[in-house]
């Protein structure tokens, strides 16, 4: 609404207001002055009675003819008024009659009183009255009337008003002047009392009209609110059924996705079963008399067959990751053996590739957590594979380090917590920025070309990237085209007990404090790592980054030196050479000299200048090996008695003294790789199934001497699998390989009809004390032909 028609609004609503204000305002004084006129008359007649009862004429009484004007004239004046209060209250007539009936009203009671004074007052009384009315022309009506009789009367007839027949013809003025003053200040007041009747009316007006404005507002909103509600309503309404739409989808997909890894599982199944018999016929094959040709295609037969099974184990690993059935297990695990064991297993690669393969455990980590260790296994093989694939030229570097966490919601904090972040370091062709993104998605690849070069399904960093989140982690990768990458993934695990690792040398470090030792090597990370490692251990490590500069530092006589260790592939002078100088440096000539090299390149072992070195240390170098080659060095004997580190970890040639035909089952290709790695350092070459209907088929193909075997497996576990063997009278010796190191799953093992028992991870030296002892058992029972 403008402001102008607010106005007007207000001004017709004051109006209104204010009129009917004074209809209820006049009608009520009418219906006052309707009982008091009735009053009046009753007291007229009262006081006619009371003053002049009867006029005593003679024997007879008869009524004062002031009585009968008190009853007649009393009901003359009053009746006419109250007629128009009963018929027309409120109206303009009949408050001015009533006025007019007051004043006359007055007149009688001062006549019937004879005129006196106290009864003149009634006059006053009656104009106060009527100015209930707060109408001043009602005033002028009742005062013009009580003049004319005051007037007439006192000319004409004196005594009735002045109660004097000798009044002054004037004396009605004197009355009319004090009526006259009364009216002065009634007729103000009456003014006045309108005007704030007028105000009041106007702030009712522009109250009502703000309420209404208000109100109006109220409704508009409200409709405005209701719309919005209702189309909120309809947008819940239309989220719940995207919600309901989504959760749909969402189950579909999920069934989907089982449906698909259901697939994978059982089409990966249903392919190894008949690839299985293609690797046992191969075995076969290649155990009988074939000329060369033939043996490189049977090699070639098996090499493919190797290759088309790890890219199904590694769907069937994934479908089952995506189907959440991959139960992690929680063992004591040594990170020093994890890596080590990953980079045995890559070690050849390096060597063939001529890259360093080096670790690093930072300080503070601890070395024993609990975790799964087949896993944190299969990423470090993954990734070190990876970036073995990747690099041409230089070194790949695996570091671990670990920093304390609050315990996880849910879990034992029985011991410290830690998130351990492991990094994998290469020198390789790296990967374009905009590509790092999707490398840890199923299938894919930096680019097409490089699986042509390269190989590979694009299957392992995405099983790398859910078994980090598995183990509540994450993978992620920095990276620079042309100068390397660094693989880098988090697992969160509890600090576990020290537990006795049987692949572990017992040197007593201490022995190693405040040795001084030189290292001679021109791959800078090489020799801070060996640093490193080796003020660990407490020595002082003294650097060089060639022969020339280990020659100089050598040559100074103040210098103490207790031990040095040479690579053996250097530019300019290599390990042997610099051996030969040192060897002429008159203070130096009884120094212990430590030769490190790739296997391919160190000397044969009939090579005349390996009598300038004291140990010969394998790349890739193990914190173990290194401790056991320095102690030998500086003529430090081994802490525990219980094993010498001269004697060889585990026998070369025992394939040779002991020939057995071994089938190994195990589900996880790290850990098949890991054990075929260790049988083939005994001299084995396994055959190797997935499950236990692999294991049942492929002894129908062929008589196994021995079978290690997996307790878990999918499709059927080992001990089934055993039983199933034992009910059809196989003899093989059966060892089972589990985590679970507990007598009751040992007890569980041989009640299934196991031989023996061994635990995860698997050990060389545990592994050839097995094996010696089946073979006696064989002999007993069925001696081996
Ligand atoms: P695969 O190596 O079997 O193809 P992955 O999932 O392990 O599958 O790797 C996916 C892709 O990521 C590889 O094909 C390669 O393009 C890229 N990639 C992985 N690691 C490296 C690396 N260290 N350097 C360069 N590229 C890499």
């Amino acid at each position: 609404m403008l402001p102008s028609q607010t106005s007007e609004r207000i001004d017709a609503l004051a109006g209104n207001l204010l009129a009917q204000h004074r209809q209820e305002l006049q009608s009520r004084t009418d219906q006052l002055f309707g009982g008091l006129l009735v009053i009046q008359w009753l007291a007229c007649i009262g006081i006619s009675i009371w003053l002049t009862p009867l006029t005593w004429l003679g024997e007879e009484a008869r009524v004062n003819s002031h009585v009968w004007s008190a009853v007649f004239l009393g009901g003359l004046i009053a009746l006419p008024p109250l007629l128009m209060i009963w018929k027309e209250p409120g109206k303009f007539l009949t408050r001015h009659v009533i006025a007019l009936a007051q004043m006359m009203s007055s007149a009688l009671l001062i006549h019937l009183s004879g005129g006196r004074l106290e009864f003149h007052f009634h006059v006053f009384g009656s104009l106060a009255f009527l100015a209930f009315y707060r109408d001043w022309k009602v005033l002028v009506t009742a005062s013009v009337v009580i003049l004319a009789d005051h007037f007439i009367r006192g000319v004409y007839w004196p005594i009735s008003v002045f109660g004097t027949s000798l009044a002054s013809p004037w004396r009605w003025l004197e009355h009319g002047a004090w009526v006259v003053f009364e009216d002065c200040f009634l007729i103000y007041a009456c003014i006045r009392s309108q005007r704030e009747m007028q105000e009041m009316a106007l702030q009712r007006a522009e109250l009502q009209v703000h309420n209404e404005r208000v109100e109006e507002t109220v409704t508009h909103r409200t409709a405005e609110l209701a719309a919005a509600n209702s189309s909120l309503q309809q947008h819940v309404t239309r989220r719940i059924q995207i919600e309901q739409e989504l959760v749909a989808a969402k189950e579909a997909a999920e069934a989907a996705s089982l449906a698909k890894s259901e697939f994978l599982a059982n089409m990966s199944h249903e392919i190894r079963t008949p690839m299985n018999g293609v690797m046992g016929m191969t075995s076969l094959l290649l155990d009988s008399p074939l000329d060369e040709q033939q043996r490189n295609f049977a090699e070639t037969i098996r090499q493919s067959a190797d290759s088309l099974l790890s890219i199904i184990n590694d769907i069937l690993d994934f479908s089952k990751i995506e189907a959440g059935r991959v139960d992690l297990e929680t063992i004591p695990i040594s990170i020093q053996s994890c890596i080590e064991d990953s980079i045995d297993l890559l070690a050849q690669k390096a060597e063939e590739k001529e890259l360093d393969l080096l670790y690093l455990i930072h300080e503070d980590t601890p070395p024993w957590i609990l975790g799964d260790i087949t896993r944190v296994r299969q990423i470090l093989v993954n990734l070190i594979s990876n970036a073995l694939k990747f690099t041409e030229k230089g070194d790949v570097l695996i570091e671990v380090e670990a920093h304390p966490i609050p315990t996880p919601e849910g879990m034992n904090g029985s011991r410290p917590w830690h998130e351990f972040h492991f990094s994998v370091t290469d020198t390789g062709i790296g990967i374009p920025a905009e590509r790092l993104d999707r490398l840890f998605k199923l299938f894919s690849q930096v680019d097409a070309s490089t699986t042509r070069r390269y190989g590979g399904t694009g299957l392992g960093l995405a099983i790398c990237s859910q078994l980090t989140e598995l183990m509540g982690g994450r993978i992620w990768v920095e990276s620079q085209p042309g100068v390397g990458s660094v693989f880098q993934f988090t697992i969160r695990a509890q600090e576990a007990d020290a537990q006795e690792d049987e692949a572990a040398p017992v040197v007593d470090l201490a022995a190693f404090k405040e040795r001084s030792l030189l290292i001679v090597d021109d791959n800078p990370t090489n020799r801070r790592i060996f640093s490193l490692q080796v003020q660990r251990w407490g020595m002082l490590p003294l650097e060089a980054g060639s022969g020339r500069e280990a020659l100089e530092i050598l040559q100074r006589p103040d210098l103490n030196i207790d031990l040095a260790i040479l690579d053996m592939q250097m530019p300019e002078m290599d390990g042997l050479e610099l051996a030969e100088h040192i060897r002429q440096i008159p203070q130096r000539k009884a120094l212990p000299l430590i030769m490190f090299s790739s296997a391919g390149l160190a000397p044969a072992r009939g090579d005349a200048r390996w009598q300038w070195f004291d140990s010969y240390l394998p790349k890739p170098i193990k914190q173990s090996q290194l401790s056991l080659a320095l102690a030998r060095a500086l003529r430090i004997s081994p802490a525990s008695a219980a094993r010498s580190y001269d004697a060889p970890l585990v026998n070369q040639q025992l394939a040779d003294v002991i020939p057995l035909r071994i089938l190994l089952a195990e589900d996880n290709l790290v850990n098949q790789r890991v054990a075929r790695l260790i049988l083939s350092r005994l001299g084995y070459d396994a055959d190797v199934v997935s499950d236990g209907q692999e294991v049942i088929s492929s002894v129908s193909l062929r008589a196994y001497d021995v079978i290690l075997m997996d307790v878990q497996m999918p499709m059927m576990d080992g001990l089934e699998a055993t039983r199933h063997l034992r009910a059809t009278g196989n003899t093989a010796q059966i060892i089972a390989l589990t985590a679970h190191a507990s007598e009751s799953d040992r007890q569980e093992c041989l009640a299934a009809g196991m031989d023996d028992y061994a635990s995860k991870p698997l050990r060389p030296n545990v592994l050839e004390q097995k094996l010696r002892l089946a073979a006696a058992r064989l002999q007993n029972s069925t001696p081996v032909i």
